[in-house]
């Protein structure tokens, strides 16, 4: 089998895992996840102990599913695909379809954890993304709850931590429902709410601008600064996703995530450190 290159970190700074994309036959993934994964395969900055099973509906083979991530990285990766790192990737891709709600598609994807643990040496760490829509959340994490891999409290082995992008719920009820029945399965330290706006890069710039630069700094206050405007600019418009957006309208889609995580950065005071519980708590101070 094809390696990936060697970790760029010393060893253990990125630990080995498997991460199990449910929804892989899907946009986000297409779009997003296997292009940023193999983006970081380029640069070595994967654990060389990785594997990547897909996990949807879509009757795929493994052979299969590594073609159509090879056709979206062609399409939507920033750099182009290099066949010695793409071989050693698609190595690490596996796929298992199934429906989202049934036992049976959980025993064949246990089972198939544990051969790729084995073939990849990933320790029985598991990243969970849900890259689906937010209406099969509650069957994923229900069944993951079921299973081998729920983890409540802190266990020997391995780690199981869930990803779940926008939105969080529809509103405080449904939000604190989700909230809630991750706690069944999953602890809270390995509960990651993403925000995508977080990771770009105007966005990350403005704690290095406001924090790091002894010119603003003094003067960001209201003594000095008369208003705030927030313009969020898209270069896109509404394009194919017509009956997302009649559903979840732009409010939801921009206004309590985006707008409000940008709001709390530029109106913060500084955090005591800069890890995420951190900055998480003077976030919250303003809101
Ligand atoms: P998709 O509509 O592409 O759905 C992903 C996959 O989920 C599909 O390929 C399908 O796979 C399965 N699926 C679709 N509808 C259902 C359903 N009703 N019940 C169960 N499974 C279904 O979604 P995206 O990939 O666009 O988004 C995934 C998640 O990420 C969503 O929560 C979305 O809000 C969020 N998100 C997406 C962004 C993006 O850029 N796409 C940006 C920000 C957040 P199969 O039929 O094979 O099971």
């Amino acid at each position: 089998m094809a390696t990936l290159p060697a970790l760029g970190s010393p060893e253990g700074a990125v630990q080995p895992c498997t991460m199990v994309i449910f929804g892989a036959s899907g946009d986000l993934t297409h779009r997003m996840l296997l292009p940023a994964l193999y983006n970081l395969a380029l640069d070595g900055r994967l654990p060389a102990r990785f594997a990547v099973v897909g996990f949807a509906r879509t009757n795929w083979t493994n052979d299969e599913f590594r073609e159509e991530a090879r056709k979206a990285v062609e399409k939507y990766s920033r750099r182009s695909l290099d066949p010695a790192v793409w071989d050693g990737f698609a190595a690490t891709l596996h796929y298992i379809s199934g429906d989202y709600a049934s036992d049976e598609a959980y025993d064949r994807l246990n089972e198939k954890l544990e051969v790729v643990k084995q073939a990849h040496g990933t320790e029985g760490n598991h990243l969970f993304y849900l890259a689906i829509p937010p209406g099969a959340f509650d069957d994923v994490v229900l069944q993951l709850g079921k299973g081998p891999h729920a983890r409540t409290r802190d266990e020997d082995h391995g780690w199981s931590r869930v990803i779940i992008e926008k939105p969080f719920g529809e509103d405080l009820k449904s939000a604190l429902e989700l909230n809630a029945l991750l706690h069944q399965v999953f602890r809270e330290d390995d509960n990651y709410r993403i925000d995508h706006y977080l990771g770009k890069e105007t966005v990350q710039n403005i704690l290095v601008f406001r924090f790091g630069n002894g010119i603003m700094e003094p003067v960001w206050n209201r003594r000095y600064v008369d208003h705030v405007q927030m313009t969020v600019s898209e270069s896109i418009g509404v394009e194919r996703r017509g009956s997302y957006y009649d559903h979840s309208g732009a409010l939801r889609d921009m206004m309590q995530n985006h707008m409000m995580q940008l709001l709390s950065l530029v109106a913060m005071e500084p955090p005591v450190t800069y890890d995420g519980r951190a900055v998480r708590n003077e976030k919250v101070k303003v809101l």
